[in-house]
């Protein structure tokens, strides 16, 4: 009998302070978060975000990322990057300032790779139509002539203006290897405008992070196993305010005669890049050269990506190769933690 009348006791007291905890603990309404999904730019799109404007806020941001698309897409019948390629070899064409800063930016990853990384390679990225319906692996006399019409120095800016000029005709400007970025940065920028603390957004698997989460708790965010179905991880970063971008080689493809042709092209030969990388992971602040540059490495390969990375400042890479090894450079060395076994993480000076 006193057992019983002990356990009513404590039930009571618990249902007595969770009431105390839900009328008067401060803010706990405000940790609450709002999720919101669509399909943006081609790809499934996912902001999650937690204060009171989080509604209006998400919606806004989804607004400003298909302002970006209908902009930079080349997707789109009418887009002033489409706009510029109809005009290539001919005239110089003004573009919105938004455009006009996503392109200077990706002439400026384009010269840092040595144009392993290029947005002139639309040409080619034509000729395969990788993603789309009528993809097919083109005739190296295809190449050939494509190649001529890749190049990023062929491409002139007007600063003042903000006009852009195709030097050739036929060439094409394909932003999809940076545009995701921008509007990943964008999206984070009118979050903070609503005076959200804490967000995340999802582009695609181009991530950025609005500070940490409720509680000062930093964001887990998984890095794909390139081997395994969407959602399998191979290791979880922590991340704080900043951006994280992953190109990998099982995102879009198609597989002719038993071979696989992956997305990302090697503006030199016109083929999909093959360095031996599985996916290419790079964190930095802003998510529009963690993008440009996680396609660039891609192509650049190990040694050359990892030099690129070590020369620039705030900047970290995760590089997977086919041979179950992460590499993982050295500010990532207290952030990463290894969740499937069958690699072996290499920290690199
Ligand atoms: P995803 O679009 O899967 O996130 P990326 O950011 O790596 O992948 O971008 C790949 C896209 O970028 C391709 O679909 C193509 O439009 C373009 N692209 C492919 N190869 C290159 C390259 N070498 N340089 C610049 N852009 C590229
Ligand atoms: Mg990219």
């Amino acid at each position: 009998m006193d057992k019983k009348r002990n356990v009513l006791l404590v039930f009571g007291i618990i249902v007595f302070i969770d009431i105390i905890l839900l009328l008067f603990v401060p803010g706990c309404s405000q940790t609450k978060s709002i999720t919101k999904n669509d399909y943006a730019m081609g790809v499934y799109v996912k902001i999650t975000a937690y204060g009171r404007r989080a509604s209006e806020a998400i919606d806004e941001a989804f607004e400003r990322i298909r302002e970006i698309e209908n902009k930079m897409s080349i997707n789109k019948d009418t887009s002033e990057v489409i706009e510029i390629n109809k005009k290539a070899g001919k005239e110089w064409v003004r573009v919105s300032p938004g455009t006009y800063y996503v392109i200077k930016e990706g002439l400026k990853y384009s010269k840092l790779t040595k144009g392993n990384f290029d947005i002139t390679i639309g040409p080619i990225v034509k000729l395969w139509n990788i993603g789309f319906e009528n993809a097919r692996v083109p005739s190296k006399e295809e190449l050939s002539l494509k190649k001529e019409l890749v190049g990023f120095d062929m491409v002139a800016l007007d600063e003042n203006d903000n006009k852009v000029k195709l030097n050739k005709k036929g060439m094409i400007l394909d932003l999809g290897g940076i545009a995701k970025g921008y509007a990943a940065d964008e999206a984070i920028c009118v979050l903070k405008k609503h005076g959200i603390e804490s967000a995340i957004v999802n582009i695609g698997g181009n991530i950025s992070v609005l500070n940490t989460k409720p509680g000062k708790i930093p964001w887990r965010i998984g890095i794909q196993d390139p081997g395994k179905k969407r959602g399998d991880n191979l290791a979880v970063l922590s991340v704080v305010d900043e951006s994280i971008v992953t190109s990998g080689y099982y995102e879009r493809f198609i597989e002719e005669d038993g071979r696989l042709y992956h997305h990302i092209l090697n503006p030199f030969t016109g083929m999909p890049a093959e360095t031996g990388i599985s996916s290419v992971t790079v964190i930095t602040k802003e998510s529009t050269t963690a993008d440009a540059l996680s396609t660039g490495i891609f192509v650049l390969g190990l040694e050359q990506g990892l030099k690129t990375i070590s020369d620039m400042e705030d900047i970290e890479a995760v590089i997977v190769d086919n041979k179950k090894q992460i590499f993982v450079t050295p500010g990532l060395k207290d952030r990463i933690e290894l969740t499937n076994k069958n690699y072996k993480i290499i920290f690199t000076e």
